[in-house]
């Protein structure tokens, strides 16, 4: 055979790949020996991309049709290989998927680096580092590959640093294999041992055999196929770890043979704790693959379970569908779709029970997913009553525990019809708002929502069990009057209209309207959303959204009781020029918006305060004499 002289090229990995490869091989030490399960389960995903492929082509076989991973360990000189007869790489695609981090599983990762070095490292555990872990224990990697749809070779060698190399090279076999020599420090991992035992800890459920040095490792016995009763707790464990790519206890399992409407086995896990939840109609991923009689047939299969449940990690193997499935047919299989009805109510069946019956299991749930239920009372109208029970948030009435609606509902007043709200920053923010004076007097009950997806969530309910669900933040509070009649404001019904009609004038294009409050009580004004409005947090979003967006114009409520009130408008009955008036009404406007977050430009407030301040202290010293 005639051969070819090939020159090596060199390239530069993208600076993010740098940055991830400092990290992994400086400070990933607990963990070194997930190096082998993420080349494994590289393997498997080459070998399972092959088989499918091969569903419709059975020539791109060839007479290489054994599908499986070979690990070779020479135990003294330290050496290690990994190979597979799987779908392999081009060039393009070596420099693609080993170069850059666009594609792998690792991207998310990067995404939430915090340059602590501690906490990055707890992140690693939870995302899977993928294959460039194998830097962990050595020094230079070499990885040769040939697509199975190009007859031209490649080997990848890297020092995992700034740059890595690639040359073509003739005559390789269809698939990857990856060598290198154990770093010293990394020496446990040349016992034949220790990789035995690794492969038992993490990749017996592979589908492909593993040999080691010619001979079986793995059971490869499908975990889900066997009945419950033969199933260790630690087996469940070890696949969960094996799907997730992670190392901890999973929160819970379900381990599902079901016989009718469709017949198919499921083995699913709750993890203790995922990603943070984006609210992203797009971001529609999924952690659950898909067998057929024992087959793989893809991973991540979104139409098995509602988008809100994408934090579900596990496998679904059907009976019902054909194996030559192709992702447009599984897309509108009614197979699927039964299969999704069933595990739905599966899911929502056990957090149901744990929100009866443990609730510590549930608040650590809610903990972890509690934003992922939310979308789905927004997103699955189908499931929003059962969805609605499971919802949980803060509440005046215990400032360290949560309630459910349905709790808020028990301890309602006989005469209240109304379940109120209040979004704010947190909890101190809130009882700190006028908004909230009126509820604490009359202790009526109002549900605390500190994250954005709540108001936005609860404001598109509407109802729960007949009750309005309605924002104390809205100007058309229709609110029984409890005040004690000595206690209402002396004023004349004239000077409550100059006062009201002053204010209106002074503040003009600035707020929409200006009327007398029922809700306050220590406070003398406060700023309100005009009924049929967003409310403030939502109007907020919309301009970080949308420079344009103009929000409707807030309403000022004005305390008439409030002492303050009262001397103001009997100063306006004196001089209606003085300017202290002015001064006082922008001030009580301008503090009420700061309350809100919403003060645009705090420049003029300082100085005015001030002169507000020179004012008081004038008249205190001549008092005081
Ligand atoms: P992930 O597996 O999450 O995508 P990895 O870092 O483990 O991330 O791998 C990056 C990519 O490299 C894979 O998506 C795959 O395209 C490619 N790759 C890695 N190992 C192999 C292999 N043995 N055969 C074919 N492609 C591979
Ligand atoms: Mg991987």
């Amino acid at each position: 055979m005639n051969q070819k002289n090939h020159q090596a090229e060199e390239f530069q990995f993208q600076a993010e790949m740098s940055q991830l490869l400092h990290l992994i091989t400086h400070s990933l030490y607990s963990h070194r020996e997930i190096f082998l399960r993420e080349l494994i389960s590289n393997s498997s995903d080459a070998l399972s991309k092959l088989h499918f492929n091969s569903l419709t082509d059975p020539n791109i076989l060839g007479d290489d049709g054994e599908l499986k991973i070979k690990i070779d360990l020479d135990e003294e000189n330290k050496t290690l290989s990994i190979s597979d007869n799987g779908v392999g790489m081009s060039k393009e695609e070596l420099m693609a998927n080993l170069g850059t981090i666009a594609k792998s599983g690792t991207a998310g990762f990067v995404s939430q680096l915090t340059g602590d070095a501690k906490k990055d490292v707890e992140l690693i555990g939870r995302f899977g580092v993928g294959f460039y872990a194998v830097f962990m224990v050595a020094d230079e990697v070499s990885v040769e590959s040939r697509s199975y749809a190009d007859p031209q070779g490649h080997r990848w060698v890297s020092e995992g640093t700034g740059t890595y190399s690639v040359e073509a090279v003739d005559d390789l076999p269809r698939g990857t294999k990856i060598s290198f020599t154990l770093k010293e420090d990394a020496a446990e991992f040349g016992s034949k041992y220790r990789v035995e035992s690794i492969i038992k800890k993490y990749s017996d459920f592979v589908s492909f055999p593993i040999e080691l040095n010619g001979e079986a490792a793995n059971q490869s016995k499908a975990l889900w196929a066997r009945p419950k009763s033969e199933v260790s707790d630690e087996e469940y464990t070890e696949f969960f770890n094996y799907l997730s790519h992670g190392t901890g206890e999973p929160l819970a399992h379900l381990h599902l043979d079901a016989e009718a409407p469709v017949q198919f086995k499921a083995l699913l896990y709750l993890p203790q704790e995922s990603a943070p939840h984006l609210f992203n109609p797009e971001e529609r991923d999924s952690k659950i693959n898909l067998y057929v009689k024992r087959v793989f047939i893809q991973s991540d299969c979104k139409e098995l379970l509602p988008a809100w449940m994408r934090f579900v990690v596990g496998v679904v193997d059907s009976e019902d569908l054909t194996l030559n499935v192709s992702r447009e047919v599984t897309q509108h299989s009614p197979v699927m779709a039964k299969i999704n009805q069933y595990l739905t109510k599966k899911v929502m069946g056990l957090l149901a029970d744990w929100a009866k019956k443990d609730e510590e299991k549930y608040l650590s749930f809610w903990k972890s997913f509690g934003n992922y239920v939310k979308e789905g009372i927004h997103t699955d109208y189908g499931n929003r009553d059962k969805l609605l029970e499971l919802y949980r948030c803060q509440s005046s009435a215990h400032p360290d525990r949560l309630t459910s609606l349905a709790g808020y509902v028990e301890r309602m007043k006989p005469e209240q019809e109304e379940i109120y709200y209040v979004f704010g920053k947190n909890r101190q923010a809130i009882e700190n708002s006028p908004n909230i004076e009126y509820f604490k007097k009359n202790e009526i009950e109002v549900l605390y929502l500190i994250e954005e997806i709540d108001e936005f969530v609860l404001s598109g309910v509407g109802q729960y069990k007949e009750k309005s669900l309605v924002t104390i933040d809205k100007a058309d509070l229709k609110l029984e009057d409890n005040q004690p009649e000595e206690e209402k404001e002396s004023l004349q019904d004239s000077a409550k209209e100059q006062i009201l009609e002053r204010f209106k004038t002074t503040l003009g294009e600035r707020v929409g309207e200006v009327i007398p409050s029922q809700r306050l009580v220590d406070s003398a004004a406060t700023l309100v959303a005009p009924k049929d409005s967003m409310g403030a947090n939502m109007e907020r979003m919309m301009k970080m959204m949308d420079q344009n967006f103009q929000g409707s114009k807030r309403v000022m409520e004005i305390n008439l009781s409030h002492r303050l009130i009262q001397n103001l408008a009997q100063i306006l009955e004196k001089d209606a020029a003085d300017s202290l008036i002015d001064d006082v009404i922008v001030q009580l406007y301008e503090g009420a918006a700061l309350l809100e977050g919403n003060l645009e430009n705090p420049t003029e407030m300082v100085p005015r305060a001030n002169r507000l301040m020179a004012m008081a202290a004038e008249l205190h010293l001549k008092s005081l004499a």
